[in-house]
C-alpha cells in the first residue's frame, strides 16, 4: 500500500507529440502512474483563431514519495513531454502541479502544498471536486466541495 495520497492538477494548452491538449493530459495521467481516481478531462474548443484550446484534469495517486521527490519526478515528466521551462503562465504542453498531500502541508523554497492558488482557481477545483469533494484543505480545513462552490465561475486558464 502506498504511504501517501496526492491530488495532482494537470493542465495543457498546447499540442504535443500525443496530440491536442486533452490527449496530452491523458498521456500524462498514464505517465504519472499510481492512479487511484481521475476526473473527466475538461476541455474547450478554441473560440477564435487567437484563443487556445485548453484541457484540465485532476487525479489522485498513491505514492511512497515525499512531496519534493514527487515534484522532481513530475518536472521530469513535464520535460519529457516537451515543456520548456522559464515561461510561467505561457503556452505549455503539460503542467503538473501538486494540489494536495494526505500528509497535510509542505513548504520549502521550491514547493508549497496545498498549491498556493488552489482555492482561487475554479478550473482546478471543478475537476478536483469530482474525485475528492470531502478532502479538507489545510490550513482552514474547508472541504474541496466548499472551496469549489465559493470560487468565482470557472474560467479557462493555463
Ligand atoms: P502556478 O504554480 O501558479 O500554477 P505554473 O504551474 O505555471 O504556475 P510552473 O512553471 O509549473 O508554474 O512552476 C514554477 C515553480 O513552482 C516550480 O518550479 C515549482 O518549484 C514551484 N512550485 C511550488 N509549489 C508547487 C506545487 N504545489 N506544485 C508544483 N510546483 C510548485
Ligand atoms: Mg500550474
Ligand atoms: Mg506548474
Amino acid at each position: 500500500m502506498a504511504t501517501a495520497i496526492y491530488a495532482i492538477g494537470i493542465g495543457s494548452n498546447r499540442r504535443g507529440r500525443h496530440g491536442g491538449p486533452a490527449d496530452e493530459v491523458r498521456a500524462a495521467i498514464a505517465a504519472i502512474g499510481g492512479l487511484v481516481a481521475a476526473s473527466p478531462v475538461i476541455g474547450s474548443a478554441p473560440l477564435g483563431p487567437s484563443i487556445r484550446r485548453f484541457a484540465n484534469a485532476a487525479i489522485l495517486i498513491g505514492s511512497d514519495e515525499t512531496p519534493p521527490v514527487l515534484l522532481a519526478r513530475l518536472k521530469g515528466i513535464e520535460a519529457a513531454f516537451g515543456r520548456r521551462r522559464g515561461r510561467r503562465w505561457g503556452a505549455r504542453v503539460i503542467d503538473l502541479d501538486i494540489l494536495l498531500w494526505s500528509g497535510g502541508s509542505w513548504r520549502d523554497p521550491r514547493l508549497t502544498v496545498p498549491h498556493a492558488a488552489l482555492s482561487a482557481r475554479g478550473f482546478v477545483l471543478g475537476p478536483l471536486a469530482r474525485i475528492a469533494p470531502g478532502w479538507r484543505v489545510p490550513p482552514q480545513a474547508r472541504s474541496v466541495r466548499q472551496l469549489a462552490h465559493a470560487v468565482d465561475r470557472p474560467r479557462p486558464r493555463p
